[in-house]
């Protein structure tokens, strides 16, 4: 279901009353408005279809070799805070006679990064839907993240990475094929 705009700017006009402002003043008049449309935007993950992402974005081939895709962006919302985290996704996987359309794959990440998140709950959930939807051989995926909540504010370590991985099948049963995957996207563990 559709976020309900004129309910949630009431929200907003409140929240900005509580934090001392006056939403009556020029430059916050239309705020309300525009937070609730970003809001809706941002989470438009919840109600993103699965079929509409993947369909007719399988492809046939016989190739039992690692497919890999790099630097996938990712922007998300942290869950505690809703406050963003941003950076890189990096997906491996090896076909078991279906493979993804390149661009399929970054509306899957997609998908789930447009939802209130946890980078490790990201990782997992974007690797076994690959591993899931294509049958595949094993599944490899590695998120790198810069985190507002930590940047902006508490700790404030300004240029800290977080790095979260999640492998199936064979690369988790694998050594060497979690090594080549880790080699091929620039990470050595
Ligand atoms: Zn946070």
């Amino acid at each position: 279901m559709e976020p309900n705009i004129a309910r949630i700017e009431p929200l907003v006009r409140q929240l900005l009353i509580e934090l001392g402002e006056d939403p009556d003043r020029e430059g916050l008049a239309k705020t309300p408005e525009r937070v609730a449309k970003s809001l809706a935007f941002l989470t438009h993950g919840y109600r993103t279809e699965l079929k509409t992402v993947i369909n007719d974005a399988l492809f046939t081939q016989d190739t039992g070799s690692m497919v890999i895709v790099k630097d996938i962006e990712v922007y998300s919302l942290c869950e505690h805070h809703l406050l963003p985290f941003y950076g890189r996704c990096h997906i491996g996987y090896i076909p078991d006679g279906k493979v993804f359309g390149v661009s399929k794959l970054a509306r899957l990440v997609d998908m789930y990064a447009r939802r209130l998140q946890l980078q490790e709950r990201l990782t997992e959930q974007i690797s076994e839907e690959i591993m899931h939807s294509i049958d595949a051989v094993g599944v490899g995926v590695m998120i790198e993240a810069q985190h507002l909540c930590m940047m902006m504010r508490g700790v404030e370590k300004q240029n800290s990475v977080m790095v979260t991985s999640s492998v199936l099948g064979v690369f988790r049963d694998q050594l060497a094929t979690r090594e080549e995957f880790l080699t091929l996207v620039g990470r050595r563990a």
